[in-house]
Order: C-alpha cells, then structure tokens, then sequence
C-alpha cells in the first residue's frame, strides 16, 4: 500500500537500538533528495561538527523505487568532512531496491558504535554487531565476510569502508555490492567516525505493491502494466540508452580529448596522443569481459574489465574484475598520464581496496606529482618518485594515501587544496569545489562545480553547454544553470539514474507517478522540484556555504579547450553572478518563501 508518510529507520548506533518513525511529508518532500534534507533539518545539527556522533548519516529511496527501471539510487546525505557542510552522495547498485524490499524510505544512523562494529538491517530486525576483527581490512576484504554475517542473496545490499574510511579522510566513499559507490565528499569518514565499518541490508520483507487506495487517495493504475512496458521499451528499444551499454560513458575519453576537454596531467594539456591507449574502444578491445547493471536496470552500463595477478611461488595468475567508465579513464588515466588500459585497472584495484573516492584521489595524485616536480614537497614526504605515466608508483601512492601513511598523506587525504594549503602550490589544485570531475569544458562548467550543489559534473549540463556555446553571455550562461536545477532536484528525489534524464521527461514521470498512487506529487512537479531546490540551498547555507568566497584556482584559467583559451574575465563574472543568484536561493523560508 502507499502510503501518505515515510516509513523511517532511525537507528541510535550508541545505544545499539533502532526504531521505525513516521515522517510526514511525502507531497512536499517526495523522496531522495528531498527526503535526505528533510531529516538532515529534523536531525542534523548545522553547527556542530561533522564527526559529533549525533550528527546523523541519512540513506534515503524514493517513491517509485520498485515501481520502475532505473529509479536505483539512494541518496546519502551528511555533514562532509570535506567542507563541514551538508553534502549529499548517490549510489546504485542494489542499495535502493533492499531499502525498499526492508520496507523503509530512508535510514537515518545517528550516534556512534562503542567500538568497530557492522549494522545489520532488515525488515523485522535489526542488529548493531560488534566486529573490532574488521577494523583495519580492505573494502573488498569486508564484503566477502559480510556475505558470511548476512547470508542470502537477491535484494542484500552491502555498503562498507576500506582503511580510508577508518581513517577519516575527506576523500573516503562507502563501497556499495561491487562497483558502485557513495563516492563523493567523504561518506566514507562520516561512517567510520561513527565505528561502523559495514552495513547490510536485507531486503526480506513482500513488496507492498497492492495498494488498497485508502492512504492518499491512490491505487495502482490499470494503465501501469502498460505504462512499464513503453518506458522499458525506451530504456532498451531505443537510441537514447544504447550508448550507455555499448561503449558506455568511456566512449566519451576520445571524443572529449578531440574537443581538448579532457584534463592530462594535473591539468597541463587538454588533449594529448596518448588517449589512444585508454579510448572506450581500447578499454573494450583490451579489457572489457561484460556488463553489468543495478538491480532492476535493463541498461547495463557498468563495464567490467580485469587485472591479472602473478603468484611469484608458483607461476599462477589471479584474474580480478574491476569496474571502468569514463571518470575512473580520466582520473587515474589522462590526470596521471596513465595510458595503457591495463595501468588504469591496475590502479582502480587499488582505489577499490581502500575505500578511495577515484576522482579526488586520483586528482590529489596530480597535483602531489606536480608538487614534487616543483620542489614544494620532498621526496621523503611522497614516499614514492611520483611521476606522470608511472602507474607501480601511483599504485602504491594511492595505498598511502588510503592508509594515511604519513603526515603528508594524511594532508592530502583532506583534499589538494587543503595540502596546497600547508605546502604551497594552490594555483595548480584542480579543485572546484571538491577534486574536479573529467570535463575541461569550459568557463561554464568550472563555475558551476565550483558553486554546483553537489560540486558534480551532474549538478547541470554545464559541460554539454560549452561544448555548443561559445558566446560570453554571462546572464544566459548563468539562467541556464538555474533553469536546470529544479527538474534534477526532482528526479534525484526520484532516485532515477541520470542516464535516464532523457526518458524520464516530465509528463512520462507524472504518468508513472500518478499510476502507482501519487497524484498530488504528479500534479506538483514543477512546485516540488523548486521547494526541493530551495530546501537544499537552505540547508547547505545553514552549514557555512559562502559562494561568494570559493575561488577557481589558476590552472583553470590557464587550459585552452576548443573555443581557444579560457577567458578569466568572463569566467570571473559568471562566478559572481553565480554566487549571487544561490545566495538568493539560500536566504532562510521566512525571508524568501518560494511560490
Ligand atoms: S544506467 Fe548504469 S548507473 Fe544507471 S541504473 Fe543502469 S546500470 Fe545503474
């Protein structure tokens, strides 16, 4: 049955005790997104720091999880350790659909284990465990025992760190099942602050999917079979997905190299020869073994390739399947100067291992090597002779940094900024609000990670917008961003995969919301969609966000893509329209009550 509330799971991890509350909102807050800064404002606490235990970490569906392909992702949502700000991280994998089989919306963990311990979930129970043997294993490590805690299989999901998470780095994920991850701005550490090295969820309840109508007004639709049936049509028939499953994102490594958008090097070239060796069609030629997909995907765009292993004793080879798109090429690939696919894959296992964000530490990595280059850190500090194109040395680098090998490590394990901070070389940190994702696109997009909500190159469509655009027309460039914003806002409290954005275009999405029951949120897109974009910003400010003071390093301003050299000037200016117009967004309810 649907219902007019969301059904939480709210667990005290220092009291090891976890009950069911109903929060009311599902008209206004719909789910995802909305959901996670809903309670983060009935359970978070703006000024208290990141890692106060009872400040919460929030997993959060969304409404039609279940109901339809791709509506995959949960939304996590914290106090970062990255800027002590509300942040929010997405994954797939199973994680949604166990959350939805447990029968909760969202889960919200407050407090802090007594010692290392995992979070068993399930629908009639749930269980805080003691397992101090964890503490310290690789996040690989920690999936094969969970397997053995909660056995079963279908919709069991495993979320866990590796050493960086134990070590509160500010660039640590939670690994989600195999291949996903809540990868960015620190999930990790928030989970590890709280002693909790793994939680699995068991989705071991029936699915309620007969509605009797009597909650909010809704039943299941006679259409919906039908409905089901044309939007997997189109996530599978058509055009629109197949890039995904084919080649995948990382047939975008040559095409955004041509356009001298792809970041080589710490960000000193924007194109380069070398991207013959780490093309999407090399990545398939060389590496690729299959797809896979989240649960419920028809799509499939996780490419999995593999790493072989020598056994030095005995001659034999371990093969090891590791996961590649395009953001992964870019980071430990064209940033590193990493250009053989193999070389890439070989450090992707490492990132895996220790819970790494691949983007910020790949990006750190860069900037490290830059450093050493300049003489600004020493080579006692790096451990290793980092060198562009030298994946052994980035192999190892990436385990110091996951295991916070020493003081330096432990500094960039904070962020690049932050260590440029300590040991100078701020003008090469290619950070935009966090590590920069792969899109050296243009003036547009810098500004918008920079400021973006999520600092993600899915914040807006800013990279496709310079790749078309290449007038100067701050207002345009700047409406454009805000234009974007309230339609992401709603899917990501969807919980639908981006890659879907094109398929899920409003009236399919009201349809497919009014066939399972929510009428009121079908009617109100437009309206919820803003009040969630709005919530947002509110919840961000109240944490510290002051876009007016986040700067844009000078390595941005030195990259030429396609439209020739970047314009400081004009990207200066779209930085401060930019920061004014979320300054607004962010003014508290009482002082800007949207329509
Ligand atoms: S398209 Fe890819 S990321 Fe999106 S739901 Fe499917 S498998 Fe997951």
């Amino acid at each position: 049955m649907i219902r007019d509330h969301f059904r939480i799971l709210l667990m005290d991890l220092t009291a090891g005790k976890g009950r069911v509350v109903k929060v009311e909102g599902r008209d206004q807050w719909a789910g995802g997104s909305g959901l996670a800064a809903h309670l983060f404002t009935l359970y978070g606490h703006p000024e208290r720091s990141w890692d106060d235990p009872d400040q919460p970490l929030i997993f959060a569906i969304g409404p039609l999880t279940g109901y339809f392909p791709l509506m995959s992702k949960t939304v996590a949502a914290f106090k970062s350790p990255y800027h002590e700000q509300y942040a929010e991280s997405h994954a797939g994998g199973r994680s949604a659909l166990a959350l939805r089989f447990a029968d909760y919306d969202a889960l919200v963990l407050k407090g802090r284990a007594t010692r290392p311990s995992v979070l068993l979930v399930g629908s009639r129970k749930v269980e805080l465990k003691e397992a101090p043997f964890l503490w310290g294993m690789d996040a690989l490590g920690v999936a094969k025992q969970l397997r053995q805690m909660a056995p079963g299989s279908g919709h069991r999901s495993i979320w866990r760190i590796g050493p960086a998470g134990e070590n509160r780095s500010a660039m640590a994920c939670i690994n989600v099942d195999t291949y996903r991850h809540f990868g960015r701005l620190g999930s990790g550490a928030v989970m590890g602050a709280k002693n909790l090295k793994a939680i699995a969820v068991r989705g071991d309840a029936s699915f309620p999917f007969e509605s009797s109508g009597a909650a909010c007004g809704g039943t299941i639709s006679k259409d919906y079979p039908k409905l089901f049936q044309e939007i997997h049509r189109q996530l599978t028939d058509t055009q629109m997905m197949s890039k995904y499953h084919n080649l995948g994102t990382a047939g975008n490594v040559a095409a955004l190299n041509e356009l001298k958008s792809l970041p080589w090097r710490n960000l000193q070239a924007t194109t380069d020869a070398g991207v013959e060796g780490i093309s999407g069609e090399r990545f398939a030629d060389e590496t690729l073994l299959r797809n896979t997909a989240c649960a419920g995907c028809p799509v499939g765009c996780v490419h999995i390739g593999f790493v072989r292993e020598k056994f030095m004793s005995d001659n034999r080879y371990l093969y090891r399947q590791v996961s590649y798109d395009y953001e992964l090429i870019f980071a430990v690939g064209s940033m590193l100067g990493v250009t053989r696919s193999f070389d890439v894959l070989r450090i992707v296992d490492v990132v895996e291992k220790q819970g790494l964000d691949v983007m910020s530490g790949g990006v750190a990595l860069a900037w490290a090597t830059e450093a050493l280059a300049k003489g600004l850190v020493s080579r006692e500090q790096t451990l290793e002779p980092l060198a562009f194109g030298d994946a052994d040395v980035y192999c190892r680098a990436m385990e110091h940094l996951g295991r916070a090998a020493n003081g330096f490590y432990r500094d960039l394990a904070q962020g690049a900024l932050f260590a440029a901070e300590k040991y100078g070389g701020a003008d090469f940190a290619c950070v935009l609000g966090q590590e920069m994702a792969g899109y050296a696109t243009g003036e547009l997009y810098f500004v918008a990670q920079a400021l973006g909500f999520r600092h993600s190159h899915l914040d807006s469509a800013a990279y496709s917008w310079d790749q078309t655009h290449d007038e100067k027309d701050v207002d345009k460039g700047v409406e454009f961003l805000l234009a974007d914003e309230p339609g992401r806002a709603f899917l990501t409290s969807m919980v639908s995969c981006l890659f879907a954005r094109g398929v899920y275009k409003d009236p399919l999405l009201a349809q497919a919301l009014e066939s399972v029951g929510y009428t009121e949120l079908a009617r109100n897109m437009a309206r919820v969609g803003e009040n969630i974009r709005r919530l947002r910003w509110r919840t961000r400010f109240a944490t510290g966000f002051a876009p007016s003071t986040v700067r844009i390093p000078k390595r941005f301003a030195e990259v030429s893509t396609w439209k020739g050299p970047v314009d400081p000037v004009y990207m200066e200016a779209l930085r401060q329209a930019y920061a004014r117009r979320l300054e607004e967004l962010g003014k508290p309810l009482e002082d800007k009550a949207p329509a």
